[in-house]
């Protein structure tokens, strides 16, 4: 039963065929097996979850009712959780325990559903492979040889080995939509703003942005109504009505407008990817939609313009862990200055490192003009370029990555590393919502494919991955790991 979904297991929830302590083992059982494997979870909270499902079984008696009563989640370990440990996939969080829930823990909380464990994570959130954290990587589990993708990669692959039924995500410039490519599960990132970003560790504020990671389209449905709306805690987050998500999934697509973006099919993508995405917009245009080219002209600079923004404001967020209030304390220290150092030398790994020099680089006197003013006009004309595009379309669609999962230990160049994010990134920069969903495999490898939507068009997003999972079994598919035993 572990690899349903949550609307399935909500309907046998719901029979009383299943108890929510039942399920909640089941699937502790089943991290108990594959996650010395996998690696996929960082903290597992195996008592307060039976405790949860108790209380979630109890609930239903006295008659509340929710489609995540009792469903067991993981958080990605960049959400703060009251009591347990919230590391960031970092050493200088290691040992940090938050006395709050972030907004979107306490969502999850409200409505009953059972927290599993948190799930590891590039360090900060920096990085597509789940490489960068300090506490190793995640596996893939098509093949625990390859990444399962960054930065939520541990979510991702808790999912498509069942090691939870829903998960969080968070999405910089990718990180929810690239793993759930990798992993064959489906992740949404909703527009910047719809979701709090309170209690969620920021890594670069104007681009983060909270999702869910599932098995489909309508469980993405059902997370995204529960995490969606104003904040008073977060003032990015924005005061618009919560639409009901799942009430509009099955719309029919007859005339809608597809734009494919010319930028996304170009050199550097697999062929097998390119063959998967066209043979997904068939699907599509045998139900009724018309499929157009569009131009995202801009694109090529998503990258570059992102690599100034998300450094320069990581260098400010990453600022707060000096060893003084909160996180890593190296040592001994002889003075303040040596305090400060040694702590953040040691706390923090590599890459972090290398993006707050970055940041703190293009924000100093005398090159902020160069580098920071003139990334913020590139992401107007990356953001325009999408306005002119939705003149015309109503959704976009294209690949989520350019390649299937590679190898972990492949990608030595930081660069190589950072193109992943080449259809992803331009999404984040403007603000807008997308999904991944699955769409082929290419040796045994999931594919993902890209939809992207307007403003705050969440709804319809979601209705047009749903509408594919409705015609296709891509979504279905498991990895074998772990089914041997
Ligand atoms: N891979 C991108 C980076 O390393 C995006 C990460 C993310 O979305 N958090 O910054």
């Amino acid at each position: 039963m572990i690899e349903k979904t949550a609307t399935e297991l909500s309907r046998l929830l719901s029979s009383g065929s299943l108890s929510s302590v039942e399920l909640t083992r089941a699937y502790l059982d089943r991290i108990a097996k594959a996650n010395d494997n996998l690696n996929a979870y960082i903290t597992i909270c195996e008592e307060s979850a039976l405790e949860q499902a108790k209380k979630a079984d109890e609930r239903r008696a006295k008659g509340f009712r929710h489609p995540l009563l009792g469903i067991p989640l993981a958080h990605k370990d960049i959400f703060c959780t009251d009591g347990i440990n919230t590391t960031c996939g970092s050493r200088m969080l290691e040992n940090f325990i938050a006395p709050y829930n972030a907004t979107v823990v306490e969502k999850f909380e409200d409505v009953g559903a059972v927290t599993l464990g948190k799930t590891n994570m590039d360090e900060f959130a920096m990085g597509s492979s789940n490489e960068t954290s300090y506490f190793g990587p995640a596996k893939n589990p098509w093949n625990i040889k390859k990444v399962p993708g960054g930065s939520s990669g541990g979510s991702a692959a808790a999912i498509a080995a069942d090691l939870c039924a829903i998960a969080t995500g968070t999405d910089t410039g990718g990180s929810i939509r690239q793993p759930a490519a990798f992993c064959g599960v489906t992740g949404f990132k909703p527009s910047y703003g719809r979701v709090s970003r309170w209690g969620m560790i920021a890594f670069a504020s104007s681009l983060d942005q909270a999702g869910p990671i599932c098995k489909s389209a309508e469980d993405a449905a059902i997370l995204t109504s529960v995490m969606a709306g104003l904040d008073n805690k977060d003032s990015t987050s924005v005061d618009k009505p919560v639409e009901a998500y799942s009430a509009t999934l099955n719309k029919s697509l007859k005339g809608l407008k597809i734009g494919i973006p010319a930028q996304h099919f170009r050199d550097g993508l697999s062929s097998e990817v390119e063959r998967s995405i066209k043979e997904a917009l068939k699907v599509y245009e045998q139900m009724g939609a018309r499929v157009t080219e569009i131009n995202l002209a801009h694109n090529h600079l998503s990258v570059p313009a992102y690599y100034v923004i998300a450094p320069a404001e990581a260098s400010a967020n990453l600022s707060r862990y000096d060893g003084v209030r909160y996180g890593y304390r190296c040592e001994n220290p002889v003075d303040l200055e040596d305090m400060y150092k040694r702590s953040r030398s040691e706390g923090f790994g590599a890459e972090v490192k290398r993006r707050i020099m970055v940041g703190t680089y293009a924000l100093s006197a005398g090159y902020y003009d160069d580098y920071y003013q003139k990334a913020q006009k590139i992401r107007r004309l990356i953001k325009n370029d999408f306005d002119r595009a939705f003149e015309e379309v109503d959704v976009i669609i294209g690949p989520t990555s350019p390649n299937t999962a590679f190898d972990i230990g492949a990608k030595k160049d930081p660069v190589a590393m950072y193109l992943e994010d080449i259809y992803t990134i331009a999404v984040n920069l403007a603000g807008l919502p997308g999904i991944s969903v699955p769409a082929g495999f290419s040796e045994g490898l999931p594919i993902g494919m890209h939809i992207i939507g307007k403003h705050f068009e969440e709804a319809k997003v979601l209705n047009v991955a749903h509408q594919f999972q409705q015609e296709t079994e891509w979504h279905k598919q498991k990895p074998k790991f772990g089914l041997e035993d």
